[in-house]
């Protein structure tokens, strides 16, 4: 579809990206009736990009590091995030609702750069060594091991694969807050790091 560009202010100070412009709209291949939305930010996210890595659950995440270009599978829709600031987004509805879920993105970008800024975001060679261990199996050793169902799950392997999805929760295992777990969430922050506890649904007040 040829189209004129639309600005959107999104933040007015924003820690680094503020606007988005949609430069095109197609028709997506993948969902019939739904758009393919090409989108700028309007900054560079070279430095950025290995940094976001680690802010969506490790299942959501595909991540090409010889090119610095991430795709997230989230929001029902595949997003691609390019080190120019070009973005992606697929199985959209209509622009608003393209501008709705960038703006999910661009506060996770200056959450990022912010962290960055202040030294405080994970290394991403230390963020590789971890995702490469990280698996269904070994969040599971680091479970209750129970079956106890309270976190709405059938198994504590069911639990495990949909953590690592990003469709539930930590906090959703309920007895991972008694304090005779203390050496279950132990396992979790060495297997995951403090980062990814943090991604998969562990708030910083449990630390
Ligand atoms: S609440 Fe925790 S221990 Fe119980 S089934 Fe779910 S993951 Fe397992």
């Amino acid at each position: 579809m040829d189209m004129d560009e639309l600005k959107y202010k999104v933040f007015d100070d924003g820690e680094l990206v503020n606007e988005v412009t949609i430069k095109k709209i197609k028709p997506c291949i993948a969902s019939e009736g739904k758009i393919r939305v090409l989108m700028q930010l309007d900054a560079d996210l070279e430095d950025i990009i290995p940094v976001l890595v680690s802010k969506y659950p490790p299942g959501r995440v595909n991540y090409i590091e010889r090119k610095n270009v991430l795709t997230l599978n989230i929001f029902n829709r595949l997003i691609t995030i390019y080190p120019s600031g070009k973005i992606s987004m697929n199985k959209t509805h209509d622009k608003e609702e393209a501008v709705k879920v960038i703006t999910n993105i661009m506060n996770d970008i200056n959450t990022c750069y912010s962290d960055l800024e202040q030294g405080n975001s994970i290394n991403y060679e230390k963020l590789k060594e971890k995702l490469s261990k990280i698996g269904p199996l070994v969040i599971y050793n680091c479970l209750p091991q129970t079956n106890c169902e309270e976190c709405g799950e059938v198994t504590c392997m069911a639990f495990a694969m949909k953590l690592l999805s990003g469709d539930t929760t930590l906090e959703a295992c309920l007895p991972l807050n008694e304090k005779s777990s203390s050496d279950k969430i132990k396992c979790l922050r060495e297997l995951l790091g403090d980062q990814i506890m943090e991604t998969v649904g562990w708030k910083k007040k449990n630390k």
